[in-house]
């Protein structure tokens, strides 16, 4: 690689365990910074599911800085989050992302899975592109790790070692037990199950033709209700993806995976006698009709140890209601490619995960908390957040709100210098806190340093 800037950098071989969307984020993100990377994946993809993943322009900078072909994951570029009421459907609280880009620099994507998920594997896998490419072994569904020495033991009876591990395996990952974390889930009051439709059909049926809104678009969600759904178009608005939660006492589906047979249109319209008759005609023609197991857990103490670290929803698995699961893997991935990166890394695996466990976990965590409120109070959720003006608005702690800025003022190259100046004693003089300016005035009031 090129000409290292700090003393003792060397190159490491990476075991990354799991194949997702942080996965192959994080071996771009290595691979880019000069380490080898070893993907390895329980399944052999065949069973990936047909929903969108947004990407807000946190999430979104990354892919621009680490060269993904993003018109690969064919993303509709959203321009409003539209909050309808329950009953008729018309707008109670809209936020528009008219300038997003202009001000954060970056687009709000809204990717369809599988797309997004072929797009990061492509680059983390293809000869071109800055570093080695990454390698990919399927059917590897990890058993056993040493945190100490760095092997893995998979089912299929191999046996590996690597410098560095991570665990990027998911909500139910083997990763987090290894490093000692056993954490006391339970399931949600609320339930989901998951729908498509086509534009095309919807059309063609003479409904309503909602792809031509290019919006994130909620109904309910208001007065404490576990009500509410959520239509997200992707796939260059040919896909509208419907999210559509309920009390679970009305359905339960929390011992459910993805991968079961589809279930029957009637088990998604049930809970929705009074819904706003324009989406319920949607759901009505709704196709691969899935739950989607909500279990909530609390924030887990660390998410470092040994020479093995967790990342995405290994290390923090959070309710859908902020839309920012993936963007938060996509940002553990960048937080390691910078760590280990030729101007950070000096060669001290435990003093880069240090700093990783510390940049990510009260960012992470912060989302992981917003996440569960906006689960049955959508002020909650960032952009909505700072609708005040509507009659229903109303959040637990004005001061603790998440919102746009704060997502997208944050620059992670100063929270890592910060912390690695730290670390070393060393002098650290960039008027940034927690990679936010000081100063700066946060829109729930909070002012940066102060
Ligand atoms: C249907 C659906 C829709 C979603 N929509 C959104 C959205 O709109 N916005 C958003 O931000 N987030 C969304 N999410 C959440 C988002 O997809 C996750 O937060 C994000 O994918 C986290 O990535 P990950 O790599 O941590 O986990 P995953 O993408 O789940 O990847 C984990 C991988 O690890 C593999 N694995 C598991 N165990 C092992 C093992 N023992 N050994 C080897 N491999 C293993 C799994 O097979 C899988 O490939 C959605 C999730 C789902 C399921």
């Amino acid at each position: 690689m090129g000409s290292n800037s700090v003393p003792g950098w060397r190159g490491l071989n990476v075991g990354v365990i799991g194949g997702g969307i942080g996965g192959m984020s994080v071996a771009i993100a290595l691979r880019r910074a000069g380490h080898q990377v070893t993907i390895y994946e329980k399944s052999d993809f065949a069973g990936e599911v047909g929903a969108s993943v947004s990407c807000a322009a946190n999430g979104t900078r990354w892919l621009h800085e680490w060269q993904v072909d993003v018109a690969k994951g064919d993303p509709v570029i959203l321009k409003q989050l539209i909050n309808r009421d329950w009953k008729t459907g018309e707008p109670v609280s809209v936020y528009d992302l008219a300038d997003y880009e202009e001000k954060w620099g970056y687009v709000y994507n809204m990717f369809h899975r599988q797309y997004m998920h072929a797009m990061l594997k492509d680059s983390a896998l293809e000869d071109q592109g800055k570093g080695r490419p990454a390698k990919l072994l399927v059917n590897h569904k990890c058993k056993e790790i040493d945190i100490h020495s760095g092997k893995v033991t998979f089912d299929n009876g191999v046996t590996v070692q690597h410098d560095l591990v991570v665990g990027a395996d998911g909500i139910g990952s083997a990763v987090r037990g290894a490093i000692g974390i056993h954490p006391q889930k339970r399931p949600s009051e609320q339930s989901c199950l998951h729908a498509n439709v086509t534009t095309e059909e919807a059309v063609r049926l003479g409904l309503v033709d909602y792809s031509q809104n290019s919006a994130l678009e909620y109904w309910g969600g208001q007065e404490g209700k576990w009500d509410k759904i959520v239509l997200s178009p992707c796939n260059d608005g040919k896909l509208l993806s419907y999210y559509c939660f309920f009390p679970r006492e009305q359905g339960d589906f929390a011992n459910q995976t993805w991968g079961g047979a589809d279930l029957p249109t009637e088990d998604l319209l049930r809970p929705y006698p009074e819904l706003d008759r324009q989406v319920f005609k949607h759901l009505t023609i709704g196709k691969e009709i899935r739950p989607w197991r909500l279990w909530i857990h609390d924030p887990y103490p660390y998410i470092a140890k040994g020479n093995v670290c967790l990342l995405g929803d290994a290390g923090h698995p959070m309710m859908p209601h902020q839309s920012q699961g993936a963007c938060m893997a996509i940002e553990d991935a960048a937080a390691l490619g910078i760590i280990f990166d030729e101007d950070h890394f000096k060669g001290d695996i435990g003093e880069a995960l240090a700093v990783y466990n510390q940049i990510r976990l009260p960012r992470a965590t912060r989302v992981q908390a917003a996440a569960s409120k906006a689960a049955y109070n959508i002020n909650e959720r960032i952009g909505f957040s700072v609708n005040k003006s509507i009659s229903t608005y109303k959040v637990e702690d004005p001061k603790k709100i998440l919102t746009i800025e704060e997502m997208n003022s944050y620059d992670m190259y100063k929270d890592i210098d910060e912390q690695l100046a730290k670390r070393r004693g060393t002098a650290y003089t960039e008027k940034y806190l927690n990679g936010l300016p000081i100063g700066l005035e946060l829109p729930n009031g909070v002012v940066v340093g102060a």
